[in-house]
């Protein structure tokens, strides 16, 4: 299938960008990497007037370590985050969730702020992001603003962000010492959109108990799902085997997956289920978990 007619540009600067975007409003759509804007294109799911290719903007490619944490430039390609040692030092949960996302052919494409801004809730980078408490970086020509990950996605496909909007980058926070992370996901084969999922992060206080807990679920709604019950279980625990069983049933207590052909809504949550289980006990395993 061909995409239908487009007027394509290739603005170099950010300002070229955001006055594109000013200009053409919803009738202009970014392209990034193409791995998910092309196929709906294709299928003319999407009929976009005008494409604005961001590939040229230099300056919104690259992980740059602040004191803070990592700021993630919106262009920086999935495998680059794959390949940092600054990632796998600092964040290390985004540097296990990326070899879950599709193939090594599309992440060596697909970006960072691409994978956000699409916001499929069976993307692994969107509840990665919202387990770490990321802020995403909007700019428009009225200005820059920070939305955190959680507010950031609306509904399947939809985001907070209006049609004059580019997302330039994303803020991870480091994380607080005694801090360790996991994800476990289930998909029918390597690189596949999952059938459910789950990113957890825990803090230990000195005595081991759980200071900090953020659990989020992936494909498990319309948006990355906080499964704020299960955090409120885990926070104040020492966490074992029981407490990880018990916190997992809690986080699929109130969601409802929508059933599909790989399986129906009642499978998907069981599916969550265990692999929020796995993840929490992982997270909470001396020697399992990986240190953050
Ligand atoms: C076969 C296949 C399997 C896949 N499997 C997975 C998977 O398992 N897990 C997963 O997470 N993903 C998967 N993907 C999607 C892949 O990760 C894409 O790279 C990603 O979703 C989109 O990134 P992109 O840079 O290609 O964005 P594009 O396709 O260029 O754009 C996607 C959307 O985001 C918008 N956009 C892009 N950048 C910006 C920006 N900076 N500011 C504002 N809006 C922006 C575009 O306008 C468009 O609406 C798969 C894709 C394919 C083709």
């Amino acid at each position: 299938m061909k995409p239908p007619p487009f007027e394509y540009r290739d603005p170099e600067t950010l300002e070229e960008t955001l006055a594109l975007l000013a200009e053409h409003g919803d009738d202009a759509k970014i392209l990034a990497g193409g791995q998910s804007l092309i196929p709906l294109l294709n299928f003319r799911l999407a009929r976009p007037e005008v494409l604005v290719d961001i590939n040229r903007v230099r300056p919104l490619a690259g992980i740059d370590d602040r004191p803070e944490g990592l700021r993630i430039g919106a262009a920086t390609r999935q495998s680059a985050l794959e390949r940092s040692s600054q990632v796998a030092a600092q964040q290390p949960l985004l540097a296990e969730v990326i070899r879950y996302v599709a193939h090594a052919q599309i992440r060596n494409r697909g970006t960072v702020g691409g994978s956000l801004a699409h916001a499929d809730p069976a993307a692994e980078l969107p509840v990665a992001m919202t387990a770490l408490d990321a802020s995403l970086i909007a700019s428009s020509g009225r200005g820059e603003r920070r939305i955190a990950a959680e507010e950031f996605f609306v509904s399947h496909l939809t985001t907070v962000l209006e049609d004059d909007e580019v997302l330039i980058a994303v803020d991870v926070p480091r994380a607080p010492a005694g801090t360790r992370v996991a994800f476990e996901e289930f998909a029918r084969r390597h690189g596949d959109y999952a059938l459910g999922g789950a990113a957890v992060v825990l803090t230990a206080d000195a005595a081991g108990a759980c200071s900090r807990a953020r659990v989020t679920l992936l494909a498990a709604g319309d948006v990355p799902v906080r499964a704020h019950a299960a955090e409120k279980l885990l926070v104040g625990a020492v966490v074992d085997a029981a407490v990880a069983r018990e916190a997992a049933a809690a986080a699929v207590r109130d969601i409802e997956p929508v059933g599909d052909g790989h399986g129906d809504g009642d499978y998907r949550s069981s599916v969550i289920e265990a692999m929020c289980d796995r993840a929490i006990a992982r997270a909470a395993a001396p020697g399992e978990g990986k240190k953050a």
